[in-house]
């Protein structure tokens, strides 16, 4: 990885400790002034959309579902913002390391902070849970159980380029997972790869956010 002494997906880096979150709380209601992506109803899956068509998971108990029809996209494209987004892993606990309730929200569909399950289940530390995908482990991992609600709120800052597509400014992102600042002002190397060196693509000012199957 540019700059460290790691590999991407190193097994041999180390995890960050593990702390303790303490029990999920009931999620307070919307700011007045934010836009609400996603707040429990059906009808609010009509601003997601799917491989050009509509969204389809499932909304369960308020939550949206993954089920294996493809990603989800916003319909609405962001440039600088933050989120707030809550997630579970499944309750029942099935596979290992990536394979655990992989998921992931990607700012600009190519910049992603990692959604897994990461409590008591090892993986590489680069592709834990609130982990910047084979760039940046988390400082701690603040992971509740499987089935559990958790929160991220992401303050995250896009790239900028000049005319040219030359990188003017790195995206930025800060994340606190339920409570604890896990990533402080990163600066991202580049769109998420996987098994390979991150980099830059030049692209516009805003762009949609991206929930992974
Ligand atoms: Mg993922």
């Amino acid at each position: 990885i540019p700059g460290q002494t790691w590999r991407v997906h190193d097994a041999d880096r180390p995890h960050p400790p593990v702390v303790d979150p303490g029990p999920a709380m009931a999620s307070a209601p919307a700011p007045k002034d934010a836009i609400v992506l996603f707040g429990g109803k059906p009808e609010d899956l009509a601003q997601w959309t799917s491989g050009g068509g509509d969204a389809k998971w499932r909304v369960v108990d308020g939550a949206l579902e993954v089920n294996g029809s493809g990603d989800v996209q916003t319909r609405e494209d962001f440039g600088d913002c933050q989120l707030h987004l809550e997630w579970a892993s499944p309750a029942e606990v099935a596979g290992t390391s990536q394979g655990r309730g992989n998921s992931g929200v990607f700012f600009f569909g190519r910049y992603e902070v990692q959604i897994l399950d990461s409590f008591d289940n090892v993986t590489y530390a680069d592709g834990q849970a609130a982990a910047l995908y084979g760039q940046f482990p988390p400082l701690v991992n603040a992971c509740r159980g499987p089935g559990e609600w958790q929160s991220y709120d992401i303050v995250f800052a896009a790239p900028r380029f000049d005319g040219e597509g030359k990188l003017l400014a790195p995206a930025r992102i800060t994340v606190i997972h339920n409570g604890f600042v896990v990533q402080a002002q990163r600066e991202l190397l580049g769109g998420t790869a996987h098994r390979s060196e991150p980099r830059y693509e030049a692209h516009g000012p805003t762009g949609p956010i991206r929930l992974q199957d």
